[in-house]
């Protein structure tokens, strides 16, 4: 399996390239090629000599390549969760949902296309002035894609079909852990014959990220990963005064109510951490149970914890795989070292394993001064905490520089929805796992980033608002 970028429809090589790695059998299965800023500058050339005709081909003319990626994504769908899986070890049966909730996206971005959600093609009168306008939302340019590994082909949906329904042409630097299943997308490409330079696909670390970001021909970065590097690339894009869009990190709570069934909280809680082996931004990482609940609350999530099967992540009865690399491994395990040395009490787990694997854990009764508390682990690691009035809780769940999603658990849905008022996050969800429709939106508070994603605002973010005023007179005068 040795990759190649995707430059202008050619699929080139690099001469300096990087093993992938297996995370479940740690062996090697091919190599990714890292692009030279030469390679890099042919993208961004060849994406600006596709912008002309892109940009101006007709809704509908894009409306029906989206639809052909979505096919071909159909067509693959288990290669795909395939090379998923090989690559960032999530258990196969996640790996089949990534492909669907990529699949929605670039249906749903084909299917908004036949709204008039870029605009009005004749002037409307604005009341009262004697003048129409026609608003437009003009495609803002040629952009670069920055995508991280945890959702191989969704994040990058998210980006790419609004991208290219707005009009823009792409350059795409997946992650350098997961780049064979973003990989796939060039031979779809192929297959539906999209016109030359409007999807370009480079590979490499953050060098070539950074290359993207600093470049004075790339109008707009879209960009998900770690808070850390958002905030390298929004202090690099001053210069060019680059439009930016930023997903960046998160450490959701969970608030479970006095009234919650108690079977159903834990079992939200234990999905809502250990999915994809807590590697998600909106991992709801610090739960807050209602005291009167509380000890029963805990009983119940530990029998949840130890009956996860965790093993090869191939087979449909695994529930949680390795993490996805040394990397992350390292970070992990780092926190239960921080965990003894603050002297946490672990409910279960807490302990690291063969391979690149992590027991799912949970620490109870975390005072919000831990690190454990604060800061984003990106792993299979939950605290808990109980909590007396809903002012307090609500009060802890706000108290963190991230504001990326929430949860509520409990049977009154009119506190429920008071709650959810009056969480500081983009997303929050009542009584359920963590649904993303790309009808609605995503993105965060403070530093979980800048814009949100998907629906509408997801399309616009791709777009500068444009007016083009003419002379109405009202038809009374
Ligand atoms: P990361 O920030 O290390 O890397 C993300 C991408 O940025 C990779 O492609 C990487 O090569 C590239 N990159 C690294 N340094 C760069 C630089 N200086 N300039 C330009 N590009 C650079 O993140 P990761 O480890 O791949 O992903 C995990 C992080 O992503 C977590 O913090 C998680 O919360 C976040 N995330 C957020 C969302 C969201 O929607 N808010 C979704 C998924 C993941």
């Amino acid at each position: 399996m040795n990759l190649k970028h995707y430059i202008e429809s050619r699929h080139t090589d690099s001469d300096t390239t990087r093993p992938l790695i297996n995370p479940f059998s740690q062996q090697a299965f091919g190599s990714m090629p890292t692009a030279s800023t030469d390679q890099i500058d042919t993208a961004i050339s060849a994406a600006h000599r596709a912008f002309k005709g892109w940009s101006e081909s007709t809704k509908a003319i894009r409306a029906q390549y989206l639809k052909g990626i979505a096919e071909g994504f159909r067509a693959r769908q288990e290669a795909l969760a395939n090379s998923i899986v090989v690559s960032v070890g999530k258990p196969i049966v996640e790996a089949r949902l990534d492909v669907e909730d990529a699949i929605a996206c670039y249906e749903y971005y084909a299917g908004l296309l036949d709204t008039n959600c870029l605009g009005n093609e004749l002037p409307e009168a604005v009341e009262g002035t004697g003048y129409g306008a026609i608003k437009h939302y003009a495609p803002v340019g040629v952009v670069g894609l920055i995508v991280p590994w945890n959702f191989p082909t969704v994040t990058t949906a998210w980006k790419l079909a609004p991208a290219l329904a707005a009009g823009c042409t792409v350059i795409l630097k997946p992650s350098e852990i997961s780049p064979w299943p973003e990989s796939i997308l060039a031979d779809i490409c192929d297959d539906i014959q999209l016109p030359k330079g409007v999807l370009n696909i480079v590979f490499g670390e953050a060098e070539v990220g950074q290359y993207l970001v600093d470049s004075p021909k790339v109008d707009k970065v879209s960009f998900t990963g770690s808070t850390r590097v958002g905030q390298k690339i929004m202090a690099a894009s001053a210069p060019t005064l680059k439009n930016l869009s930023l997903e960046l990190g998160g450490k959701s709570s969970l608030i479970v109510c006095a009234d919650a069934d108690i079977d159903e909280a834990a079992q939200l809680a234990a999905n809502g951490i250990f999915f994809n082996a807590g590697q998600m931004c909106s991992a709801t990482s610090r739960v807050h149970v209602h005291t009167s609940l509380y000890e029963p609350f805990l009983v119940a999530l530990k029998n949840k914890v130890a009956a996860l099967s965790l093993g090869d992540p191939l087979l449909e009865s695994t529930d949680m795989g390795p993490l996805s690399c040394a990397m992350q491994f390292d970070k992990v395990s780092s926190y239960f070292a921080q965990a003894k040395q603050e002297g946490l009490s672990c409910l279960i787990g807490g302990q690291v394993k063969e391979g690149f694997f992590v027991s799912p854990t949970v620490y109870e009764n975390v005072p919000t001064s831990s690190v454990l508390w604060n800061e984003e682990i990106f792993g299979p690691v939950l605290c808990v905490a109980p909590y007396s009035t809903l002012d307090e809780a609500i009060a802890k769940s706000n108290d963190s520089e991230f504001g990326l999603a929430g949860s509520v658990v409990a049977k009154d849905k009119a506190t429920a929805l008071d709650i959810a008022n009056q969480l500081r996050a983009g997303v929050i969800w009542i009584n359920t796992d963590q649904i993303v429709l790309p009808q609605l939106s995503w993105g965060g508070f403070g530093q979980s980033g800048i814009g949100r994603e998907l629906g509408i605002n997801g399309l616009h973010s791709f777009t500068e608002l444009k007016h083009i005023i003419v002379e109405m007179p009202s038809s009374g005068s």
